[in-house]
Parts: C-alpha cells; sequence; structure tokens
C-alpha cells in the first residue's frame, strides 16, 4: 500500500525551501508551532503524536525530541528525517527497533561552514583577536604581552576526525600545523594523507596546543571533556567546541577557565540551547572565551542546502525508496516488513 503523501514539520522555520519541494510534489503538510516564535517551547508527549497523527514522515526541528515514546505511539511513522547533520534529539536505537528510517543532511554547505567556523575561532583564540579589539576600543595601543602566537609548526588535537574533523585537518595542513587525531572509528590509514597522526586521548590532550571537538553526541561522547581531560593539557592550550555542547562538561569549562587551567575556549554550541541567561558561562572573562549562538558554521546555503537534502530524502521514502541518507541502516528490514508494498 503506497504511503500516504503527507509530513509533519514540528517546528517550521523561516526558510520555506523542504515545504515548497514537497507540496510541489503533492504533499500534504502538517505544521506544529514555528521555531521562530517559540524557541524554548516542549510538546507534551500526547500534543506531538496527536500532531503527527497518520504522517509517515515527521521532519522535527532541533527544538523538538523524538523519544522512543512518541515513536513507539506512531503507528503509521515510517521516518524521521532531519536537515541537520546532528540527529541526537531523536531516539535512533528505539526507532531501528521498530523498522522506522532516520535520516540526517550531511551537505558540504554545512560541514565545510563548520570546518571554516572552526578555523576561525582558532585564529581568534592564537591572535589574542578579541582581547586586541577590546584594548584598542579603550584607548589601548601595541603592547609585547598582548602579541598572538605563531600558528605555524604549533600542534592541535581533532577529537573526532569525521567529515568536520578531517576538513579542519585538510586546512590545517595547509598552515603548516600539526594535526593530532583520536577517533576510535576512524583508522589511521583513512587520513594519513591529510597529514594527521591518530593517537590516543591522553596524548592528543597532553601535546596539542588546540584541542577541538567534532564528535557525533552519543552515550560515549557524552560529557567526554572535563575537568579531569582540561587538567592533562597545557595551561597555554585553548578547546574550541563547534560539535555539541553536552559532549564537554559546562561546569568544568567554567571552573578550568576561572582558575587558569587552560588559557581559553570557544564554543558555538551548549549543553542547553539557546543559552540561558543565567548561564555561568556569560560571567567567565570575555577575553578568555568566545561565545556563539550555534550559528557560526552556518551561511544562507546551508540552510537550503539542508532542507533541499531531506526534502529529497522524504520524497525517496514516500515513493518506497531508501535513500543513502539513512543514519540507521539495521532498520531497513524491519521498515520493509512493516511498510513495503
Ligand atoms: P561525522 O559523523 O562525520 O563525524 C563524527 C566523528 O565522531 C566520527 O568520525 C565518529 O567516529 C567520531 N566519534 C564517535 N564516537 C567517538 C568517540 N567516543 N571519541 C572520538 N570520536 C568519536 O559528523 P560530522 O559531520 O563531522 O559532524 C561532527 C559534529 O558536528 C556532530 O556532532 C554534528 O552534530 C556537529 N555539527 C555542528 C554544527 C554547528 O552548527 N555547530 C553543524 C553541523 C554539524
Amino acid at each position: 500500500m503506497a504511503a500516504k503523501r503527507k509530513v509533519c514539520f514540528t517546528g517550521p522555520m523561516g526558510v520555506t525551501i523542504a515545504e515548497d519541494i514537497l507540496r510541489n510534489a503533492g504533499c500534504e503538510i502538517v505544521m506544529g508551532k514555528p521555531q521562530d516564535d517559540f524557541r524554548t517551547f516542549r510538546y507534551e508527549r500526547k500534543e506531538l503524536v496527536n500532531l503527527i497523527g497518520d504522517c509517515p514522515i515527521v521532519y522535527p526541528s532541533g527544538r523538538d525530541m523524538i523519544g522512543a515514546d512518541i515513536l513507539d505511539s506512531c503507528p503509521d511513522l515510517q521516518a524521521v528525517v532531519k536537515s541537520s547533520i546532528g540527529i541526537e534529539t531523536v531516539d535512533v536505537d528505539a526507532a531501528t527497533d521498530l523498522g522506522i528510517l532516520c535520516c540526517n543532511s550531511p551537505t558540504p554547505e554545512n560541514y565545510l561552514g563548520v570546518a571554516e567556523a572552526t578555523m576561525g575561532f582558532m585564529v581568534a583564540l592564537f591572535k589574542r583577536l578579541k582581547f586586541n579589539e577590546a584594548f584598542i576600543r579603550n584607548g589601548g595601543w601595541k603592547e609585547l604581552q598582548n602579541r598572538g602566537t605563531l600558528m605555524l609548526g604549533k600542534t592541535v588535537g581533532i577529537i573526532g576526525v569525521g567529515r568536520i574533523g578531517q576538513n579542519v585537518a585538510k586546512r590545517l595542513g595547509a598552515w603548516g600545523m600539526k594535526v593530532l587525531g583520536y577517533d576510535p572509528y576512524v583508522r589511521q590509514e583513512t587520513v594519513i594523507d591529510l597529514g594527521v597522526k591518530m593517537v590516543s586521548l591522553e596524548e592528543l590532550l597532553r601535546q596539542s596546543d588546540l584541542v577541538t571537538l567534532h564528535v557525533v553526541l552519543t552515550r560515549e561522547t557524552r560529557g567526554m571533556v572535563g575537568m579531569r581531560e582540561f587538567k592533562m593539557m597545557k595551561p597555554t592550550a585553548f578547546i574550541v567546541n563547534t560539535s555539541r555542547g553536552p559532549a564537554l562538561k559546562e561546569a568544568e569549562l567554567v571552573q578550568a577557565l576561572n582558575e587558569k587551567v587552560i588559557a581559553g575556549a570557544a564554543l558555538d554550541v551548549f549543553e542547553e540551547e539557546p543559552l540561558p541567561m543565567g548561564s555561568p558561562l556569560r560571567q567567565v572573562d570575555p577575553m578568555r572565551l568566545i561565545l556563539t549562538p550555534h550559528n557560526i558554521g552556518a551561511n544562507p546555503g546551508s540552510g537550503e542546502a539542508g532542507q533541499k537534502m531531506a526534502a529529497q530524502s522524504m520524497l525517496a521514502i514516500l515513493d518506497g525508496r531508501i535513500p543513502d541518507t539513512v543514519v540507521n541502516p539495521l532498520a531497513i528490514p524491519r521498515w520493509k516488513e512493516r511498510f513495503g508494498s
């Protein structure tokens, strides 16, 4: 039996590309609460289940969690499709058990945007950009102790050497920097041409002048960097996180910066988003901490490309095809059994 051409958008955004593509392909769209107007809104379980109703596909916003309780209560649901790379707001294990496909949208505009932004953070930290910019505005001029660091020959440690980590490595190589990598799922041969030396996490932390996090958020990576790890780093070293906030223990970072265990940090992602007004991160000396609102890697092209890729995945599934954006291929046999024609 062909699936209903019906998709639930839990939190529509300003950009309507996915919506336009789906409507042009004859799909009906069920709209939830717009993200722009309800950023901190949380659906009650029943409300979200009713919204999804008999839609075979849900297209959740970054705000909305699709847990096992939701998946289990939507018998017509065949797939959860995201326009982002990160899919940790979906209970992928539960979806796999139920034969529900989960898809993400890893577009070059997105992952290269983040790799570029990470380079920007690195330059800002090594060159003391924020400090000197504020200094001159307050009437200061060049002073020896305010000089930056030569990046050439310095060591950067990449934790999570996937799409973004590898593209950061590529850029660092061109700058003559040494690159260490830690990723239990990536072999040395895969990244040898990028000049990445794969090492243990401890060796990476001890040797790097800057550590940058590019892991997917999983049970394993949640909280993987905290005070224990900061204490292994050089006191002159920096940490950058453009991956997912909960990979790093925020309260311990605040302490490490205040106690000068490490020299500085740059964060684009947070344990709770939007960053709460009362977050202790806001109280840290701004010269030692750069904060951006989870948009440093974003660009107009990344939003559009993500929506386009997501819409293509959705149309494939509605036509009974399996897109190559499926992140839980183990769900496929059960999906075929439950929904195959
Ligand atoms: P990816 O899947 O290509 O790479 C992630 C890497 O993490 C993989 O190589 C994986 O093996 C590795 N990993 C898994 N467990 C690990 C562990 N325990 N220790 C070390 N490494 C581990 O993903 P990607 O496209 O490179 O994205 C990386 C991260 O960036 C994701 O968390 C994604 O959500 C995030 N992201 C953020 C933004 C942003 O706007 N800031 C945009 C896009 C992606």
